[in-house]
């Protein structure tokens, strides 16, 4: 795989505080999230609103196709990690994305045939660049850790062991390639470093997105000053969504409280026929992002 690298090379920022207790010695209450639940308050905090707030939970729309796509190729290749290392061959990949297949979102049986042989492709191209004596320190492993305002939990695709460090990797199966500003800016990438340093007790700077389609791998070590500053603006939109739950609580508009954000991502947003902005935009077939490719 090509490799395209950079390091963080920033301010040092303050270390986040991690676990304080609070008023009259009580234990603040912390704000549980993923990295997901992060990034949908980010992007959208009315998309926020309907996938974690409002119950019952508004309609979604029909599933993806891409996102079965990615689903199918991340099983495969944990059951290919499951797999003792005498058969991780290439030859077992085609058993593995059978058995994990899932089949909803295709315009039809063409489209999704050709979309599985793609997949294959992808990972014989994938696997064949990966030792398979290699032992990763964790595949679809949960790492968590607390701070003084977050109860982080995340499922990272993989920890590698690189020497004495550890290495968080996460596949992309999207249509176009990554760069290393992909994985400086990543904030699920970040927490997840942090975390898998604190549950392995090894240092964790380095992150990269495995892109299989491109055979790409774009990567960023971090310092402890740029984990920090991920983490502290985590806390941040923990506080953000907190006070906008807080204020719909005392009486606040909820659609005030939790605004819209028009723009291109309204087309691909589960939600788009339970918002008055989503409304407004055209409708994608199920099956729109697969045609792209
Ligand atoms: S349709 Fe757009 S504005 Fe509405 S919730 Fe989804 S992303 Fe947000």
């Amino acid at each position: 795989m090509r490799r395209s690298t950079s390091s963080s090379t920033g301010g040092r920022a303050p270390a986040p505080r991690v676990e304080q207790l609070g008023f009259a010695g009580m234990p603040e209450r912390l704000f549980v999230c993923t990295p997901s639940k992060l990034g949908t308050y980010t992007d959208c905090p009315r998309r926020y609103r309907y996938s974690y707030v409002d119950r019952p939970t508004p309609p979604k729309g029909p599933p993806w196709a891409h996102n079965s796509l990615g689903a199918s190729v991340h099983t495969a290749l944990r059951g290919w990690f499951a797999l003792p290392p005498e058969r991780r061959t290439r030859d077992a990949l085609p058993a593995l994305l059978k058995g994990t297949w899932v089949r909803e979102g295709y315009r039809d049986d063409e489209q999704e045939r050709a979309a599985y042989r793609r997949a294959l492709d992808w990972l014989e191209g994938y696997v064949g660049g990966l030792d398979p004596a290699a032992e990763p320190v964790g595949v679809e492993r949960v790492v968590a850790v607390k701070t003084a305002v977050l109860a982080f939990n995340g499922r990272a695709d993989r920890i590698d062991a690189r020497g004495d460090e550890l290495a968080i990797v996460d596949y992309k199966t999207g249509r176009t390639g990554l760069d290393s500003d992909d994985a400086r800016g990543s904030q699920a990438l970040a927490l997840y470093a942090y975390a898998a340093e604190r549950v392995f007790r090894r240092p964790c700077k380095r992150v990269e997105l495995h892109h299989l389609p491109s055979g790409t791998i774009a990567a960023h070590d971090h310092t402890e000053a740029s984990l920090a500053r991920q983490v502290a603006r985590a806390e941040d939109t923990a506080r953000d969504i907190v006070d906008a739950e807080k204020a719909v609580a005392a009486g606040a508009d909820p659609d005030e409280a939790f605004p819209t954000t028009p723009g291109p991502m309204c087309g691909w947003c589960d939600f788009k026929r339970s918002c008055p902005a989503g409304a407004e935009v055209p409708t994608k077939d199920q099956w729109a992002a697969i045609e792209r490719f």
